[in-house]
């Protein structure tokens, strides 16, 4: 389209007032510099009191809506979300209903709500105030590596409309000058995501609540109305996935109730704001025809769509002609700048749905992102010293970028591309120069995966392997070994941010962690274990660390995203093709080995997990990504086994985390996840044996493909679930070494010789104990010296006793 041509013209609705032009569906809320982790963190702590915490929680919410409004959204006209929470949206509908389990009730006032304190104990678990009990289950939300808060639900779970706290943030930005538009996780959504409580009877199922829940949030939606919001968000992601306990017969039917009761039954304007419905994540499922047509067939007044992941409909759909439909083509989940006239196409392409008006969105929250582009200058808050390429910077989008891209294409939208015709050329720009870039394509890596064939993605029998590596590293029956990690104790901590700082010699650094590499074989040694790793004293993170080494990524100085709670990870961003220009763990293994003559294992972190907790280039397939970082672990690993290490592991903990949400996409996934493990994997002699880890011990769809991995040795969690998985797997097929954990690192809590022989003889009783490993769930990282050392003292004398008895 030239740019004189007239894009549609937005329509106004119906009923209720004009959707906006633009929005985002949510913006991080942790803050530009982390002050409610620091907030949070001193409350937790003591330091500060909840009066405290609330005021901190007030200016930073003011701080984000002005600061949204500044980079172009609409003061008046709900643009701006209001997405604020202390800890979790999730967690934050469970307070507005005083959902709690039966085990918090005690924390619930006469009314029936959380305090700040009380909303903390729910998160994180406590023993005090009169109550005990374990946190709230978390896990991952939806195909993002935030976590949210599972509530659980039981038929007599205390279910109204108790608590104000989106109303009060509403009416505390309006007496600011902002008009915001609370984002609430919708009602379908937050059954969908619940779990039944411990005391439900058998049979019971979340989704039963639906009426109660939904009679609250109609209560929520009039006091907005009542608060003079003209728009509210419900965030209803569970209408995009497979993996929700919930067939799509059930979801209609719940979507059509309360959605019935929100939007039909109640006046628009008097009883309840304008409703939005977004759908992040993927396209609207459906059985037959439009996913859109499920909504579409409700009162609600707009609808968000992920252009992103969703395909982008085409023909009308039914009932869309009263609605707003927003084009959610600015990437929420990723972070590069994005060509705004191909959105503008994209959203054009729209018009044929027969929509009452289009507006423009991101895919998702902005959640997923760091805050802003602009704080990767040099003498930026944060490492002095660290920049980010200005080249780079160029073809990035964080948060408030994103912002600005979405102000953009809505005026584009409402006046032509004429009037943005300048941004519209800075962004095309910002592409080229991108595509054209040195790094972006080198034609060694493109050669050398195009010659890949199927030879290199595949080892010898297993058979053969076992036997040679059985002569080579002459273990006795029940191996025992750790994970990778020791400790990082504060004096490695200490150095490490000494260094960085520039305030510690390069070399001084490397001799403190060599000492520390000598330490922990020493201890090894003194504790009995039959194969020992260096501690990882070096790595700040597993995955960091590997894109600090690699050509291709790079990493920021102050690209925090939140992980869950105050928890926030700084993922790097892999912008160019995969090259390793030198060796990376060779010197630090070579250096442990040189110190034992027991085998030594090398640690490395996998190709699939190195791509889940990064930000990934989007102009090529995942699977293309994978096999060129696949590629430079192939020769990392030659490079150990020349320096004569027997045995390597290569970690592949987030394997589970990067399925897709959709049935029909994993296959695809499992196939190119597997093969660039494989092809890390397969370049080794017979006697060297690869060995992997995963941090989980529920496998569902991926047990077939930790099978494919064909590792000679695969970790796994299973002491919290005793073992369960040992079975499982090999009911699916599966043969080789296997090492179930037996010490759960996430407690600190040291497990006695007993427990742990149990563990061992409940393993070897479904498995052949020639093939059993013992070893602790994951890495020692997080724990101390005083837990660690008797809980592997109590793991070597176990693993000792059962050998005894085979
Ligand atoms: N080798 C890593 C460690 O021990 C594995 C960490 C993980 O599985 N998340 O720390
Ligand atoms: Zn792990």
């Amino acid at each position: 389209m030239s740019s004189t041509d007239h894009p549609t013209t937005p329509v106004t609705p119906t009923t209720g007032p004009a959707f906006p032009g633009g929005t985002v569906l949510g913006y991080p809320r942790i803050g530009r510099r982390r002050e409610l982790k620091r907030a949070v963190e001193a409350f937790w702590a003591g330091r500060t009191t909840a009066a405290e915490l609330e005021s901190a929680a007030a200016d930073l919410r003011l701080a984000t809506v002005r600061r949204l409004v500044e980079l172009g959204l609409d003061a008046t006209d709900g643009s701006v979300p209001g997405s604020f929470s202390f800890y979790d949206q999730v967690l934050d509908v469970v307070a507005t209903l005083g959902a709690v389990p039966a085990r918090f009730t005690g924390l619930l006032d006469e009314s029936g709500r959380l305090d700040v304190a009380g909303y903390s104990t729910v998160a994180r678990g406590a023993g005090d105030r009169g109550v005990s009990g374990a946190a709230l289950e978390m896990t991952k939300w939806f195909d993002t590596n935030y976590h949210y808060l599972v509530p659980e639900i039981g038929p007599d779970t205390p279910i109204s409309f108790v608590d104000d706290r989106f109303v009060a943030a509403f009416v505390e930005a309006k007496e600011a000058g902002v008009v915001t538009r609370p984002v609430v996780v919708g009602p379908v959504t937050f059954l969908a995501l619940s779990k039944a409580a411990d005391d439900a009877p058998e049979g019971f199922r979340p989704l039963d609540r639906l009426d109660d829940v939904v009679a609250a949030y109609a209560d929520l939606l009039r006091a907005l109305a009542a608060a003079g919001a003209p728009w509210v968000q419900l965030d209803e992601p569970a209408l995009v996935t497979d993996s929700v306990d919930a067939t799509f017969a059930e979801l209609s039917a719940a979507v059509t109730t309360a959605y019935g009761a929100l939007a039909t039954d109640l006046a628009v304007g008097t009883d309840r704001p304008a409703v939005l419905v977004a759908a992040p994540f993927g396209g609207l499922r459906s059985d037959a025809g439009d996913g859109l047509a499920l909504l579409a067939g409700t009162d609600v007044d707009a609808i968000a769509v992920d252009l992103v992941k969703g395909a982008v409909p085409t023909g009308a759909v039914p009932g869309l002609a009263g609605k707003t439909l927003v084009a959610g083509v600015v990437d929420g989940h990723n972070v590069w700048r994005a060509d705004l006239a191909a959105k503008l196409d994209v959203v054009d392409a729209l018009a044929g749905l027969g929509a009452g008006g289009l507006a423009v969105g991101t895919s998702t929250s902005l959640l997923h992102v760091p805050h802003d582009v602009e704080d990767e200058v040099f003498g930026g808050p944060g490492t002095p010293g660290t920049v980010l390429d200005p080249r780079l910077r160029d073809w990035l989008a964080f948060a408030d970028q994103k912002v600005v891209e979405v102000a953009t294409l809505a005026r584009g939208l409402a006046e032509g591309r004429d009037a943005v015709a300048a941004e519209l050329a800075a962004s095309a720009a910002a592409v080229a120069s991108r595509t054209a870039a040195a790094g972006v394509v080198v034609p060694a890596v493109r050669e050398r995966a195009a010659a890949l064939t199927d030879a290199d993605f595949a080892r010898g029998s297993y058979a053969d392997r076992a036997a040679a590596q059985a002569e080579r590293l002459d273990l006795p029956p029940l191996p025992t070994t750790t994970i990778g990690s020791f400790p990082q104790t504060p004096e490695i901590r200490r150095a490490r941010a000494l260094w960085t700082k520039g305030e510690l010699s390069d070399a001084d650094y490397t001799t403190a962690m060599r000492a520390e590499v000598a330490r922990v074989v020493r201890l090894q040694e003194d504790l009995g274990l039959d194969v020992l790793v260096h501690g990882e004293p070096e790595r700040n993170d597993m995955v960091q660390y590997f894109a600090e080494h690699l050509d291709g990524f790079a990493v920021t100085a102050n690209g925090w995203v939140q992980s869950y709670g105050s928890r926030c990870v700084r993922p790097p961003i892999l912008w160019g093709d995969v090259q390793r220009p030198a060796p990376i763990t060779v010197e630090w293994s070579a250096y442990t080995a040189s110190l034992t003559d027991k085998p030594v294992k090398g640690m490395l972190t996998g190709p699939v997990t190195i791509l889940a907790w990064s930000f990934v280039r989007d102009d090529q397939p995942l699977g293309d990504t994978a096999n060129q970082v696949g590629l430079a672990l192939r020769d990392e690993i030659a490079d150990l086994e020349a320096a004569g290490i027997g045995i390597v592991q290569v970690d592949e903990p987030a394997l589970r985390e990067l399925l897709p949400l959709r049935k029909a996409d994993q296959p695809a996934y499992l196939d190119w996840s597997v093969r660039s493990f494989r092809l890390a994997t397969s370049g080794v002699d017979t006697a060297t044996q690869i060995h992997t880890h995963l941090c989980y011990s529920e496998f569902g769809e991926v047990i077939g493909a930790i099978d494919g991995l064909d590792a000679d040795v695969t970790s796994v969690e299973a002491a919290r679930s005793r073992m369960e998985i040992v079975p499982e797997l090999r009911d699916a097929g599966y043969s080789r070494g296997i090492g179930p954990g037996v010490y759960d690192i996430h407690s600190p809590r040291v497990p006695s010789v007993d427990e742990v022989t149990e563990l061992l003889r409940l393993a070897a009783k479904s498995i052949d104990p020639r093939v059993v490993w013992v070893n602790p769930d994951c890495g020692l990282k997080t724990r101390r010296y005083e837990e660690t050392v008797p809980s592997l003292e109590h793991l070597v004398a176990a693993a000792q006793a059962v050998r005894a008895t085979l």
